[in-house]
């Protein structure tokens, strides 16, 4: 017998026979023994329409009351599920964050979580065979008592630090894939899925735009070495062979061993924008009255690349943001133009990161010139290039971004065949 965390995604659980499907596969677990604790998302595109409702309502809108909106999607869908599971004759009780309670910081919106008392669960995993139905992406300010959101995707994070919480084996991720791919196969076809994939490696690849995993959610697998197996929902639960492996991708400490490729994959992501600081005065300081403030904006920057000057006078910088915060950065840049000392500010939204990750470029050079010359081939321009004991980036315009991830994918001899 073994303790596990299942997680279903928003497509995993769209609908009410979809939901009635999920349940099958937690009786499959319950079935075979185990104690069981779901994590279960919003109904697909609901998340998308409550924020979107929060926007309509008012552009500028608090984000406590963000929160209070866009937690209720998680909220319907751990009661239905409990719904459909009592009717399968399992015992299960739906859980809200507050109820477990899942703690967390007071940044509203992107909550991180500080604790997680899951001792009533596991109570109740010995005295009544309960299935705990939680809802994910959402907790509790302990202090204010205020509901809060994790951010976007966050229910894979719920899902991980929840498996850390109860001490379970495995925190398996059910999804509309099968696994993780050496790319998103949403764009490339022959994409080929990963038996196996190293924390540190899954960490780049989901923090350069995989999202198939929330970032902190494989940060937290790898604190508390929790293995997060990625699967699919939709799979019939009666044609999986409980003693067999299904077909998946593990998460975990251990080297990729098995796999021969010093790249493990290519992530993108156009959620990037590009600012040049154009004829900046060169000397000390400079960098620090641009970044400075940019960081007290809680703005991050990414790629930067500092020309050499020609003359020894003046300078250019570029460098990338959020998409989402690049009018706070332009504001904050062209408001304090006097104090920073520059004659241009330029910038281009319409732009793409291409990363390609592998923990074989530790003991491979010249990877990342192989990149540079095949999209040379393809008259791809790069903007701006960042590397990394374990991955490069680069930056291009977003419209070559499939055409740049497919010649990528072929080079480094990841295609399926
Ligand atoms: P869920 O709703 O279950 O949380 P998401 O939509 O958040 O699902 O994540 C799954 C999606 O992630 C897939 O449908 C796929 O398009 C995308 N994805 C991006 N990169 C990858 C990758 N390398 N491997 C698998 N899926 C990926
Ligand atoms: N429902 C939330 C979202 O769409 C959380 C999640 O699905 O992980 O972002
Ligand atoms: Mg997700």
């Amino acid at each position: 017998m073994g303790r596990l965390v299942m997680k279903f995604g928003g497509t995993s659980v769209a609908n009410i026979e979809r939901i009635q499907n999920v349940a099958r596969h937690v009786k499959r677990e319950v079935d075979a023994g185990h104690e069981v604790a779901v994590v279960v998302s919003a109904m697909s595109g609901k998340t998308n329409e409550l924020v979107a409702w929060c926007t309509e309502a008012s552009p500028l809108h608090d984000a406590r009351e963000y929160d209070a909106v866009v937690a209720s999607g998680e909220q319907v869908t751990s009661g239905l599920l409990a719904i459909a599971l009592q009717s399968l004759g399992i015992q299960a009780r739906s859980w809200q964050g507050w109820q477990v309670p899942i703690l967390t910081s007071d940044a509203h919106a992107s909550a991180r979580i500080v604790g997680i008392d899951g001792s009533e669960i596991i109570k109740r995993f010995s005295e009544r065979k309960e299935v705990a139905v939680i809802a994910g992406f959402q907790g509790i300010h302990a202090e204010t008592g205020r509901i809060t959101t994790l951010g976007r995707g966050g229910s894979d994070t719920s899902a991980v630090a929840i498996a850390a919480a109860l001490k379970a084996d495995r925190c398996d991720i059910y999804t509309d894939v099968d696994g993780v791919y050496t790319t998103d196969p949403r764009v490339v076809p022959k994409a080929r899925r990963l038996d196996k994939v190293s924390f540190e490696e899954m960490l780049e690849l989901a923090s350069l735009g995989a999202k198939v995993l929330q970032v902190r959610s494989v940060e937290l697998g790898m604190v508390h070495n929790m293995p997060i197996f990625v699967r699919s929902s939709f799979d019939k639960p009666e044609d999986i062979d409980p003693h067999g492996t299904p077909p998946g991708t593990l998460i975990s400490s251990e080297e990729n061993s098995m796999e021969n490729h010093v790249v493990t994959g290519i992530a993108f992501s156009k959620d990037e924008a590009q600012i040049s600081v154009r004829r900046i005065e060169d000397k000390p300081g400079v960098a620090a009255s641009i970044f400075g403030p940019l960081a007290d904006a809680n703005i991050n920057v990414d790629m930067i690349v500092q020309n050499v000057s020609e003359d020894g006078k003046t300078t250019d910088l570029t460098f990338t943001v959020p998409a989402s915060d690049f009018a706070r950065a332009k504001q904050t840049i062209t408001s304090a133009q006097d104090k920073i000392g520059y004659a241009r500010f330029d910038s281009e939204t319409d732009v793409a990161k291409v990363s390609v990750i592998g923990s074989g470029m530790r003991s491979h050079a010249g990877v990342a010139a192989q990149a540079f010359a095949a999209l040379a081939a393809r008259n791809i321009n790069i903007r701006a290039i960042t590397t990394s004991e374990i991955k490069f980036s680069v930056l291009i315009d977003a419209a070559y971004t499939e055409l740049a991830v497919r010649t990528l994918h072929t080079l480094y001899g990841l295609d399926q065949v």
